[in-house]
């Protein structure tokens, strides 16, 4: 066990980790990051990013992620390989226990995200990123201009999704496994009644076809109440069946909501009940879910701790 104690230990080196790093480094307070099994975050998953301000001609996820750990590094952001385990907040310092080692904090910063779901079907993992599977419309859709996409998925995101989608792919049919969707009265009607979107309802996806020169071509679909199997051609496949937030190490000791995301005090995106204890990102935001509002609740962040820091004479 270590017996210092750290002024910041950031949680996730995504969107989120990494600006609440710039800040809380700027602030000389030599923030500790803690990466997981994916440094860098989503971002690192996609290609292009055009929506993040500040770069007219888009970026590359990866280099955006590469840029942001640079920056952090700049001004003194240390970062180590770590999955956390378990945390005990009960009381000062913060303890967080990864592996072997027990990490010692004044404040703590998580920022692990939200893993999109997948279906696990032969072709999904081979055609993700790139080749036609996706799991972004606000980041990816713009890539299937005039093309055929399908979006898998029945709830608010699905039909989200495939209302963005009809600006750029000329047909989008929302492949769902039941009758009736589960997403909002509006959204669904809202889905349902534009022209380019077409449901398939009580349909299974079971496969992503395609070739690796050629990216996807179509999906099969197995309908779940006569067991017939067809083909739906496609150039894309949006998977929209939910997220799930990287919240488990810690739901004993910040508060998180039914659905598994983190809760924040009323009032406050990032404040948890636990004094010096804050969320950013996607682990705490099942609506917006973007890469510029994970910043910005990691500015937020490492603010509020750089304050209660202040507070409390560190
Ligand atoms: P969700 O509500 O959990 O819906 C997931 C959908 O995916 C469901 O229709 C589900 O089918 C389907 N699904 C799950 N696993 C599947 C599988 N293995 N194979 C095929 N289909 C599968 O998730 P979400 O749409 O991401 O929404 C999450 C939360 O965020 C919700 O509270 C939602 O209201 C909110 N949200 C709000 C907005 C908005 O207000 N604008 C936008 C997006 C999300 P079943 O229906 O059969 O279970």
């Amino acid at each position: 066990m270590s017996s210092s104690v750290e002024n910041v230990v950031i949680i996730g080196t995504g969107c989120a980790g990494l600006t609440a790093a710039v800040y809380t480094a700027r602030a000389n307070l030599a923030p500790l990051l803690l990466e997981g099994t994916m440094p860098g975050g989503q971002l690192t998953t996609t290609s292009d990013v055009e929506n993040f301000p500040g770069f007219p001609e888009g970026i590359d996820g990866f280099q955006l992620m590469d840029n942001l750990r640079k920056q952090a590094t700049r001004f003194g952001a240390r970062f180590e390989h770590a999955r956390v385990e378990s945390v005990d907040f009960s009381a000062q310092p913060l303890r967080i226990r990864a592996g072997e080692r027990e990490i010692l904090t004044r404040t703590a910063i998580i920022a692990t995200g939200a893993s999109p779901r997948l279906m696990g079907v032969p072709g999904e993992k081979e055609f993700f990123g790139g080749k036609g599977v996706t799991t972004c419309a606000t980041c990816d859709g713009a890539f299937f201009r005039d093309m055929d996409v399908v979006v898998v998925g029945g709830g608010d995101s699905a039909c989200e999704e495939a209302l963005f989608l009809t600006r750029f792919a000329s047909k989008v049919t929302l492949i769902h496994r039941r009758d009736a969707l589960r997403a909002s009265k509006i959204m669904a009607e809202r889905a349902l009644a534009h022209p380019k979107i077409t449901p398939a309802w009580d349909s299974v996806l079971t496969e992503v076809q395609g070739t690796p020169e050629g990216g996807v071509s179509g999906v099969k679909v197995k309908n779940a109440r006569t067991g017939a199997e067809s083909v739906i051609p496609c150039k894309g496949v949006f998977m929209a069946i939910g997220h799930v937030p990287n919240t488990q190490p810690f739901a004993n000791a910040v508060d998180v909501d039914e659905t598994g995301y983190f809760r924040p005090v009323t009032g406050s995106q990032v404040k948890t009940r636990v004094p010096g204890v804050y969320v950013a990102g996607d682990c705490a935001d099942h609506v917006y879910r973007q890469a510029i509002t994970a910043a910005g609740m990691g500015c937020q962040a490492a603010i509020e701790a750089e304050r209660w820091l202040a507070e409390h004479g560190a």
